[in-house]
């Protein structure tokens, strides 16, 4: 049996999430089991619990987007017994079984062997996020950023994403801005690299000028909204927006097409669900060698799975800070 935090929704329609011990054969068919070591907590996940967004389709449900483990049985030859691993993405959590549990089964495709240098909980304090600020930057270079062309902004800054793009552009030498809209987070960003902080009040409200004075070299928008039409307006001629996120809405009523046209600006998008494999391992590796692990560590606050269902509530309304991470057997 295992253990697993299961989402159900009663005959009146209402979703409760309980921790359940659950007989093996439950676990869907996949091709690895992984004994689950650690989990951690997303906006995603926050949805998933609570039955919301339409995002998980079939009840009964384990969520958990994010997962890191042992390989416990392997029908596919690239992974044996004891062999460390990470699953991130993929719909897992979503429409699969996840990682809000101690034992998961999934396809062979969605895992990556875990770099010898990571441990299954740093790679859970990095998780979706810190991949997906990780794949930001690679993607942010690849279009002509370094930190000789300016200084790089990033919003939403004290969330999951945001901070781990802090920790990564000041390691690699940029002067960066964090953008918050809670004040009492500027030590905890300043600690993670950031060199000025912004108040989010400050780009929260809609332009009407087409362009503001130039300032970011490059961006990592975790926030969307009108709050990515403000960002766009200040980017530098020739700068680069990696667009992650969407904490303050999918909508951008205020967009203009103007900063593109007239000072060259890109706008990149980021997706970490379905990105293939090549480049997971790359993001991993890139990880492992320019994430600082000490700042990774000052990101995390250690919970448990009976701890999710209030965790999830408090991530929808925008209140944890950094990375969470989950010991499943705690
Ligand atoms: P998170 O920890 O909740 O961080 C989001 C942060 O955004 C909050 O901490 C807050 O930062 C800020 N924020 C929240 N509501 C806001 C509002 N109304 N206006 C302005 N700022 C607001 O979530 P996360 O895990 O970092 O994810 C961030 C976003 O990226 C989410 O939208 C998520 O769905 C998305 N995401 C996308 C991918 C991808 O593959 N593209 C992967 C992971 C996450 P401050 O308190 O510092 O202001």
């Amino acid at each position: 049996t295992f253990q697993a935090l299961l989402v159900e929704k009663g005959a009146d329609g209402a979703v409760s999430a309980n921790i359940r011990e659950l007989e093996d054969s439950r676990l869907p068919d996949g091709d690895v089991t992984v004994a689950v070591e650690y989990s951690t907590l997303n906006y995603k996940d926050g949805l998933c619990i609570n039955g919301k967004g339409g995002l998980v389709r079939t009840f009964p449900h384990v969520p958990g987007v994010d997962f890191s483990g042992t390989v416990e049985v392997s029908d596919d030859p690239r992974y044996r017994p004891g062999d460390r691993v990470v699953l991130t993405g993929w719909r897992v959590g979503e429409i699969w079984w996840g990682g809000f549990a101690t034992r998961a089964r999934v396809k062979a495709d969605w895992l990556v062997p875990l770099p010898e240098t990571i441990s299954t909980r740093q790679a859970m304090a990095i998780g979706t996020a810190g991949l997906t600020s990780m794949l930001s930057v690679i993607a942010l270079e690849k279009a002509g950023l370094s930190p000789l062309k300016g200084e790089a902004l990033v919003t939403g800054a004290a969330g999951g994403v945001g901070s781990v793009a802090v920790a990564l552009l000041a390691r690699l030498g940029y002067s960066v801005a964090a953008v918050t809209g809670r004040p009492e987070t500027a030590d905890y960003l300043k600690g993670l690299g950031a060199e000025t902080i912004i108040d989010r009040a400050e780009l929260a409200e809609a332009s009407s000028r087409p362009l503001e004075s130039e300032r970011w070299a490059g961006a990592v928008d975790a926030v969307g909204g009108d709050m990515l039409a403000r960002v766009l307006k200040q980017m530098k001629y020739d700068g680069a927006v990696a667009s992650v996120g969407l904490a303050a809405g999918a909508v951008v009523p205020s967009f203009t097409v103007i900063p593109f046209l007239l000072r060259g600006v890109s706008l990149l998008g980021i997706d970490s669900v379905m990105r293939p494999y090549d480049q997971r391992v790359d993001a991993w590796n890139r990880i492992a060698s320019d994430l600082p692990m000490d700042k990774l560590e000052a990101m995390v606050v250690e919970h448990r799975l009976s701890d999710l269902p209030e965790l999830a509530n408090l991530i929808l309304d925008g209140k944890v800070k950094g990375r969470v991470v989950v010991d499943v057997n705690a």
